[in-house]
């Protein structure tokens, strides 16, 4: 007897400048990691230790390529269904290649492969009905193609950005303008605190958070973005 086991293709992300792939495990996300955003949306900033929610590892892709299988042409996002607010938020991408558990903050760049620049896009009127019910965020936050990305910046290359401007702009108009440097939890912190709830592993990406600005997409938006020294994507929204 032989059977067939159908299996989607893994997820992985293009490599700035090599024909090397990062195939992704996991995407996690940091809730609220700039005070100005947590302000934003009605939470005080300065009580809060990071906390994380998940989306599933194909909600990323890269901008750039599109999902072909899907029909999702480069620098495309389809609009979402089951939403009439979807909201943008760009973020610092770390891409784990080292994995471990109750990693300290001091060892934690050792455990980061690389870096991309992401945006968190979200149903943010499911996720206010979520926080009203005490439901889960689930599908507000976890949806097809809910994470565009660019390609990834090898640590060895690039460094550990610890201060840079994270942008980003609807139709050429200014949204978001932040740096990194404004992050209530920094990169080690953030892995050294994610891995003492799982067993990060190589392959993980984590969402580090937005800084304020988060607004509302429709379709036809041109959304462009970005890192200084990391990456820059642009993507209409269909
Ligand atoms: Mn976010």
């Amino acid at each position: 007897m032989t059977s067939a086991l159908l299996v989607p293709s893994p997820t992985s992300l293009p490599v700035a400048g090599s024909p090397e792939r990062f195939f992704v495990h996991r995407v996690y996300c940091v809730g609220r990691n700039y005070a100005d955003h947590a302000r934003e949306m009605g939470n005080d900033p300065d009580r809060e230790p990071p906390f994380f929610f998940a989306k599933p590892a194909d909600a990323i892709f890269a901008v750039d390529e599109g999902v072909p299988a899907r029909h999702v042409a480069p620098h495309e996002v389809p609009y979402p269904p089951q939403t009439h607010n979807l909201h943008f938020e760009m973020e610092l991408v770390v891409a784990i290649g080292r994995g471990g558990s109750d990693i300290e903050p001091h060892a934690a760049l050792d455990h980061v492969w690389g870096y991309g620049a992401g945006v968190d896009l979200t149903r943010r009127d499911l996720q206010d009905t979520a926080k009203s019910l005490r439901r889960p965020w689930d599908l507000s936050k976890g949806f097809d193609f809910s994470a565009p990305c660019t390609p990834l910046v090898p640590a060895s290359g690039g460094g550990h950005p610890a201060s840079a401007r994270i942008w980003l702009n609807v139709d050429d108009e200014p949204k978001q303008m932040g740096d990194l440097a404004d992050q209530i939890w920094a990169v080690p912190d953030i892995v050294a605190a994610l891995s003492r709830s799982v067993t990060l592993l190589p392959g993980d990406v984590i969402f580090t958070g937005t800084p304020a600005g988060v607004g509302a997409l429709v379709p036809g938006n041109v959304v462009t973005g970005g890192i200084d020294g990391i990456g820059e994507l642009s993507f209409r929204v269909v």
